[in-house]
C-alpha cells in the first residue's frame, strides 16, 4: 500500500541545510515536510565547525542563547608550526567584532536537534524520520514530489509525497540530484582523511588549532570539551595500505607527528576506531530542474579544508529560503518558479566557486608538498611573512574563514 501526502515544500535530508531550510520556510507560514532517512542525527565524526556567519544568523534567528547552551568549544586562532618549533600566528579571530570571534565546535547532532526543536514550534513544519526518498515523482519533465521508503527496514508504509517544490538537501551522495539526471563535476582532491578520538588531558591547548607535519603525514586535532577530535590525513586510496599495516603501525605515525599524544595512543584500540572519509570536492553546473533544486553538499560537496561545509550549507538555505519564500507567497509555478531556482544557483554559486578555489590552492601548496616530504623547511613563506610583519593580514585571514564569501543574513519574516 502506497500512502500519497502533500506539502507545499518537500525537504529531503535532515542535515544542516534541510534542517535550516525547513525552520525558516516554516517560519514564513509555509507548510513545509522535512525527510531524514535515518532515525536520529547521532552519527559521529560528522562536521562540527560552526563559524562566525552561523553563529551571528543564529543570533537573528532569536536562537544565540540555546547555542551558546550547547556543550561546546572555541577556536580562538590558528598557527603554522614553524621547523625550529615555533608558531606563526596565521589567523587571529580576536580581531573581529565580538561575538563573532571565534570559531565554536559543537556536536552536529546537539546543533540539529536544537534547531529542529525551534522548528518544531512552528505549525506550519514537520519532520519524518525513518523515511529514505528512492526518487523523484515527475510528470512532464517537472518533479510533482519524491516516492519514500522506509530506511533500513523500519517500520512504515512507502510514501509518495507531492509538493510545489522538492529541495534536495540529501547529501553529496544525493539520490535526488542522481535521479533528476543532475551530474556534477568532480575536482581532484590529493588526500583522504582519517577520524578518531583521543582523551584530553589537564594542559592540553583549549582553543587553537595548529596543523602538524612530519615527513608525509600530517596531523590535525580539534579540541572538545572532553576529546580531541583527530583528523589525519594521507594520499588518497591508502586505507588498504593503512588498515594492513595494523593499529600499532598507525599509533607510531601519530605519535610521531605528534609526541605529546604518545602517551594516550592507545585510547585507539583496533583500526576499527579509526574511520577513513573519502574526501571528494565537486559542484554542479546546474541546481535545478523544474520542481526540483539541490543545495548544501548535495550541489557541491567540500573538501574538509578550512571545515566550511555546514556553513555553506546553512548559507544556501538561508539564501534558498529568502528567495523561495516570496515566490511560493505569490503562488508562482511552472517557469516563474523555476525563475527562484534558478536565482538562487546564480546566488549561491559564486561563494562555492571561491571557497574550493582556495581549498584547491590548499591542496596544492600544503597537502601536496607535505604529502612529498617538502614542508620540512616550513610551510610557503608568503602567507606567513604576511601574517609575521603585517599583523591586521591576521585579521583578513580569520575574517576570511569565519564570515567567508557573501554571508547571509536571516530574512525579516524568520527573525525572533
Ligand atoms: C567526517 C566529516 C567531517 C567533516 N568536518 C567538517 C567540519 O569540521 N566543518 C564543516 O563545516 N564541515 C565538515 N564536513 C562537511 C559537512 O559535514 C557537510 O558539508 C555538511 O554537513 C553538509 O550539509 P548538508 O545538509 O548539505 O548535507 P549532510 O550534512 O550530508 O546531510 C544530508 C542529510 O540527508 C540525509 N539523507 C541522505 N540521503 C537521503 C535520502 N535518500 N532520503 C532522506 N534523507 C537522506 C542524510 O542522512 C543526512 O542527514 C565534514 C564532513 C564529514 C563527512
Amino acid at each position: 500500500m502506497v500512502t500519497v501526502s502533500r506539502t507545499r515544500v518537500a525537504v529531503v535530508g535532515g542535515g544542516p541545510a534541510g534542517v535550516v531550510l525547513g525552520l525558516l520556510v516554516a517560519r514564513a507560514g509555509i507548510e513545509v515536510r522535512v525527510v531524514e532517512k535515518h532515525d536520529d542525527f547521532n552519527r559521529d565524526f560528522r562536521g562540527d565547525t560552526v563559524h562566525a556567519s552561523t553563529i551571528r544568523l543564529l543570533d537573528e534567528l532569536g536562537l544565540g542563547d540555546r547555542f551558546r547552551a550547547l556543550p561546546q568549544s572555541r577556536l580562538d586562532d590558528f598557527s603554522l608550526p614553524m621547523p625550529d618549533g615555533s608558531r606563526v600566528l596565521l589567523g587571529d579571530f580576536s580581531r573581529l567584532r565580538p561575538p563573532y570571534d571565534h570559531v565554536a565546535m559543537v556536536p552536529q547532532w546537539d546543533l540539529l536537534d536544537m534547531l529542529v526543536t525551534a522548528a518544531r514550534q512552528e505549525p506550519a513544519f514537520s519532520i519524518s524520520m525513518g523515511l529514505a526518498a528512492t526518487g523523484t515523482i515527475e510528470e512532464n519533465g517537472v518533479v510533482t514530489g519524491v516516492h519514500l521508503r522506509p530506511y533500513r527496514g523500519a517500520d512504515g508504509e512507502p510514501e509518495e509525497l507531492r509538493a510545489d517544490v522538492v529541495i534536495a538537501c540529501d547529501g553529496r551522495d544525493s539520490v535526488l540530484r542522481s535521479a533528476a539526471g543532475l551530474r556534477p563535476r568532480s575536482f581532484q582532491v590529493p588526500f583522504d582523511t582519517w577520524w578518531f578520538r583521543l582523551p584530553r588531558e589537564p594542559g592540553d591547548a583549549a582553543t587553537a588549532l595548529v596543523p602538524a607535519f612530519d615527513g608525509e603525514d600530517v596531523v590535525l586535532s580539534f579540541p572538545r570539551p572532553d576529546y580531541h577530535q583527530v583528523a589525519f590525513f594521507a594520499p588518497k586510496g591508502s586505507d588498504a595500505a593503512i588498515r594492513a599495516a595494523g593499529v600499532e603501525a598507525f599509533r607510531a605515525r601519530i605519535a610521531r607527528i605528534r609526541p605529546d599524544f604518545a602517551g594516550r595512543i592507545d585510547a585507539i584500540a583496533s583500526t576499527d576506531d579509526v574511520h577513513v572519509l573519502d574526501v571528494r570536492m565537486d559542484r554542479l553546473a546546474r541546481w535545478w530542474k523544474p520542481g526540483l533544486l539541490c543545495i548544501g553538499d548535495a550541489a557541491h560537496a567540500m573538501s574538509p579544508a578550512g571545515g566550511v561545509g555546514i556553513n555553506l550549507a546553512v548559507q544556501d538555505a538561508v539564501a534558498t529560503a529568502g528567495i523561495l519564500v516570496p515566490a511560493l507567497r505569490h503562488d508562482l509555478r511552472g517557469a516563474d518558479l523555476d525563475r527562484a531556482l534558478a536565482a538562487v544557483e546564480r546566488r549561491r554559486t559564486p561563494p562555492a566557486v571561491v571557497v574550493q578555489t582556495a581549498q584547491s590552492v590548499l591542496h596544492r601548496v600544503v597537502f601536496e608538498r607535505a604529502f612529498r616530504g617538502e614542508l620540512q623547511g616550513g610551510p610557503p613563506k608568503l602567507p606567513v611573512l604576511l601574517a609575521r610583519w603585517v599583523p591586521p593580514v591576521r585579521g583578513v585571514y580569520a575574517r576570511g574563514i569565519a564570515f567567508g564569501p557573501l554571508p547571509e543574513h536571516a530574512p525579516s519574516w524568520a527573525r525572533r
